[in-house]
């Protein structure tokens, strides 16, 4: 019944934290309402084909995203993207464009007007604001690159990634490294070029995944963690005991720790630590997460007249389409369909239309097959079609976000010992919750080693916790 650290939610961000604070000495008990650990990391196999229902990519660039492979002996189960990626594709009137994968990509494309390219350059020259005002992704990129490229480029790569809408994000928490090459260097071309020279990287992305798919990483954690997860229990209430914390699980008893990690979606967090934290559960309530479904279709290859030679394709809000984006998956990593065969996957919802993406999964199968028809000459019966609904996609990194987020992440210095960690935090990747579970996991390290030193009474087993 009593435990060091107990880590509320089982998704990648929770097993990390749990993974972290196990191998550092500590005794942690992971509480997770699904009957799979995971949240939204979910894999599945039917009929030959691989399906991510959730995140299909890992950004290699994150330290964290490597060093979690190695460290779980993963990278045997490796696969880089296949070689088939040539380009990536944007929604150009109704057709795909093709933009090249490489850094001058988008200036040799014919996607944007020679206007939209020169003004693109105007960046160099125009004069900086440096007054740390947030401003929103829309507006700090149209200032900057011109409208042209801000709506047909930064828009669906916001899309793309936030299932969000570049109008309404803040560009501090979204695009910090851009805002601050601006302050320092005057443009932010300018700012890349000298950090290139100066040997700085900059941000980037270069993705993988494993043989059998995403799911592979928390698989590996919790095996890891054994039976220190508990799955099909429901938290219901943290509250302040004189030495730590009480968590209550309802019919399955209690628990009592001297850390919790609330690694929650935000809503869910704001209402458990509503009764010990008002401060940080107002901020958590804030944070709002539109609904997102992923659609997967698998096809006979001769069913669909593209190539497929790409990652996918990405919509800019003007297009006024159905699909956020789509992924070519069999394209993307190997072994995702059986010989002769084709998957792709659509998602669906976000901030731009979040009651589509409520639509029942018959109809958001219809919708996905009329896009894919249209863009990607997709024809007949997929051989596989399944729907994920996400209730709560992903969370949007409105205005204001960074104020937000410190309230969030001082939770231990309100009340020790309580910490929440995410994806509403410093960015919605997998690698990026992993460094933040890691964060979080040695912060809670340290507040336990400083308890343990002084009160040094052992601690008992966790066998009263029925579930
Ligand atoms: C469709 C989609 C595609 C994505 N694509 C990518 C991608 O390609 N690459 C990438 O890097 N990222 C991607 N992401 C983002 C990434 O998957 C998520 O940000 C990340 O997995 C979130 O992990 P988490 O552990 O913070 O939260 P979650 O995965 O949401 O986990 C939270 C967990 O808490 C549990 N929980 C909730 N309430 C309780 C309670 N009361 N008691 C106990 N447990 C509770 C939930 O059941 C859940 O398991 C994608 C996300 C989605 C939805």
């Amino acid at each position: 019944m009593n435990t060091d650290a107990v880590v509320i939610g089982g998704g990648v961000s929770g097993l990390a934290a749990a993974y972290d604070l196990k191998r550092r000495g500590h005794e942690v008990l992971v509480l997770e309402r699904q009957a799979q650990i995971g949240g939204n990391a979910v894999s599945e196999t039917l009929g030959g084909f691989l399906m991510e229902h959730g995140p299909s990519t890992m950004n290699a660039h994150i330290p964290a995203a490597g060093k979690a492979s190695t460290d779980l002996g993963l990278d045997d189960q490796r696969c880089d993207l296949g070689s088939g990626v040539r380009h990536r594709y944007l929604v150009d009137d109704g057709t795909l464009a093709a933009i090249p994968v490489g850094p001058f990509g988008l200036m040799t494309a014919k996607y944007l007007s020679p206007i939209a390219k020169i003004r693109l350059l105007a960046d160099l020259l125009l004069p900086h604001r440096s007054d740390g005002e947030d401003e929103s992704v829309m507006a700090f990129c149209s200032r900057r690159f011109g409208r042209e490229v801000a709506e047909r480029v930064i828009d669906p790569l916001v899309a793309g990634i936030y299932a969000g809408r570049a109008a309404d994000l803040s560009v501090l928490a979204i695009f910090p490294k851009l805002v601050a090459l601006e302050k320092k260097y005057g443009s932010v071309t300018l700012g890349m070029i000298h950090r290139r020279r100066e040997g700085g990287k900059m941000p980037g992305t270069r993705l993988f995944s494993w043989r059998g798919g995403i799911s592979t990483l928390p698989s590996a954690m919790a095996r890891n963690l054994g039976d220190a997860i508990r799955t099909g229990v429901v938290v219901r209430k943290i509250s302040r005991r004189a030495d730590g914390f009480h968590i209550d699980v309802g019919d399955a008893g209690a628990v009592n720790a001297k850390v919790v990690i609330v690694a929650t979606q935000p809503h869910v967090a704001a209402r458990l630590i509503a009764d010990v934290d008002p401060a940080g559960a107002r901020a958590a309530e804030q944070i709002y997460a539109p609904p997102l479904a992923v659609v997967f279709l698998g096809f006979h290859r001769e069913q669909v007249a593209h190539p497929l030679d790409g990652l996918g394709f990405l919509t800019s809000e003007s297009e006024n389409r159905n699909v956020v984006g789509a992924q070519f998956c069999s394209t993307m990593f190997p072994n995702r369909a059986p010989r002769d065969h084709v998957a792709v996957s659509a998602y669906i919802g976000g901030a731009r239309s979040p009651d589509i993406a409520r639509l029942p999964a018959p109809d958001l199968v219809n919708l996905a097959r009329g896009e894919f028809h249209d863009l990607i000459g997709a024809v007949g019966e997929p051989t596989v079609a399944r729907v994920r609904h996400w209730p709560l996609g992903l969370p949007q990194y409105g205005m204001g976000h960074p104020a937000l987020v410190k309230d969030l992440t001082t939770t231990a210095d309100r009340l020790s010992g309580l910490y929440l960690t995410g994806n509403y935090l410093a960015g919605p990747s997998v690698a990026t919750c992993l460094e933040v579970a890691q964060e979080t996991a040695l912060a809670a390290d340290g507040y336990l080693k400083q308890e343990k030193e002084s009160s040094p009474t052992t601690i008992a087993g966790l066998g009263h916790l029925r579930v």
